[in-house]
């Protein structure tokens, strides 16, 4: 029997109408002939609810009832949607993860999948059961414990469903009826794209295009797995959404096909450092053993005898990092000052920053990109405060107050409105 994916995000179903709502796609393909697995996330707003929860009960709290009780929100969303289907004539049964089982690392919170053996949801279908509905965003750790795959993890719930059942396809229908140039929430003149190469899908996901997890980008392209993104709140057919895929399929690319954001940063700096061979080692070994996931990273020129308390060579040193974690990168960094290993003036922290990043594969062939989106910004009097590039993609640093001008800017310049 062919099979597909279906997973619906938190506005799909955020309420019984909603559920009922993606119930009726998940009846459709049925009639199609498919069996399906439907993957579901916690109703909208309810994971959020469940953080809050766990953070007012206790500050350090133990990761492990962190996901104990996170996970919950997707228990609901599977035995409704379950129980909708069944009203409707449809053999359909839930599972959560530990059922299954979805077999994951024991790092809770952002535990990676091991392995999905498909021996008992094969019995349920062989059994006449038509659709598997699987709580997404958890699984179960080797110490037989629940854990959850970060934020947005339902959407790897659904890749690594559909590699493991070679699926068909696995269609991810959510609030948007598509991939955009760039979020259509923040830039109306963002253009839905039909298709979507995997490497500009994966950059444009891990610099903040919350639209698909970026793990489950990584997922899709290393399976091959058929991704698609769709709407839950229109008619759709099998061309409806935006289809990510290799880059061969695509015939019509441009030099940047999407701006992706991210409000949520802090720029860390600090001042005068004593510069030595190993100081970069001394501030971000500590850095990472606190797990600070630092992102951009400058280092001035040294420069050599600064003044007379500062015989040798100084330099400044600025990272950005999420902006949730600057308490715990502070604290790392104070205390390999207090033990010696770092000498500093002073430790700035900037927490209004915002990073905006233009991301095309064509740049591997295209000189000027740089200087297009530099011009861009500096036409809006924006000031850059940090760059970084790769092969694909240029990010910025900038106030985060010009945001959503710096993101209209480049999508003016990149001429991205203009299929
Ligand atoms: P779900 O709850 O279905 O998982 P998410 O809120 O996680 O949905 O992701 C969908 C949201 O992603 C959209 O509402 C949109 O605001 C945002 N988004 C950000 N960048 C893009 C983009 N380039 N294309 C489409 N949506 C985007
Ligand atoms: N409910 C989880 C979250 O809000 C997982 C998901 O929806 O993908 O992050
Ligand atoms: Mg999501």
């Amino acid at each position: 029997m062919p099979l597909l994916v279906m997973k619906f995000g938190g506005t799909s179903v955020a309420d019984l109408d909603r559920i009922a709502n993606a119930a009726k796609k998940v009846q459709r393909e049925v009639e199609r002939g498919y069996d399906v697995i439907v993957i579901v996330s916690a109703m909208s707003g309810k994971t959020n609810e469940l953080v809050g929860w766990v953070e007012g009960t206790s500050k350090l709290y133990d990761a492990r009832e962190y996901d104990a009780v996170v996970a919950s929100g997707e228990n609901v969303t599977a035995g409704l949607m379950a129980l909708r289907l069944q009203e409707m004539g449809v053999p359909a049964r839930s599972w959560q993860g530990w059922q299954v089982p979805i077999n994951t690392t024991s790092v809770h919170s952002s535990a990676r999948f091991v392995s999905i053996p498909r021996e008992n949801m094969d019995a349920k279908f062989a059994e006449g059961f038509k659709v598997a509905v699987v709580a997404g965003f958890q699984g179960l750790s080797p110490e037989g414990r629940i854990t959850t795959l970060g934020r947005g993890g339902s959407d790897t719930t659904a890749v690594a469903f559909a590699a493991a059942f070679e699926a068909e396809r696995c269609d991810i229908y959510t609030d948007v009826d598509g991939v955009y140039t760039t979020d259509p929430r923040v830039s109306s003149k963002a253009r839905k794209l039909d298709k979507i190469a995997f490497e500009e899908m994966l950059e444009l996901s891990s610099l903040g295009a919350k639209v698909l997890q970026t793990r489950s980008v990584e997922l899709a392209m290393r399976f091959k797995v058929r991704l698609r993104v769709l709407s839950s709140f229109e008619e759709t057919d099998e061309n409806s959404g935006t289809l990510v895929c290799d880059e061969e399929e695509i015939m019509e690319s441009k030099v940047v096909n999407g701006v992706a954001f991210s409000r949520e940063e802090a720029k860390i700096t600090l001042f005068t450092i004593e510069d030595r061979p190993g100081v970069a080692q001394a501030i971000f070994g500590p850095l990472a053993e606190a797990g600070v996931n630092v992102d951009m990273i400058v280092q001035n020129i040294s420069e050599k005898d600064y003044d007379d308390e500062h015989p040798g060579a100084v330099t400044d040193m600025t990272f950005s990092c999420p902006i949730n974690q600057v308490e715990r990168a502070k604290k790392a960094l104070e205390q390999a000052q207090a033990r010696g290993e770092i000498k500093y003036d002073e430790l700035i922290i900037d927490t209004e920053v915002a990073k905006v990043s233009v991301v095309g594969i064509g740049m591997r062939s295209q000189v000027g990109v740089a200087a297009r989106t530099f011009e861009a910004l500096a036409a809006e009097g924006i000031n850059i405060k940090v760059i970084s590039t790769s092969e694909i993609k240029i990010s910025v640093l900038i106030d985060r107050k010009y945001l959503e001008l710096a993101v209209q800017a480049l999508h003016d310049a990149f001429e991205l409105e203009k299929a």
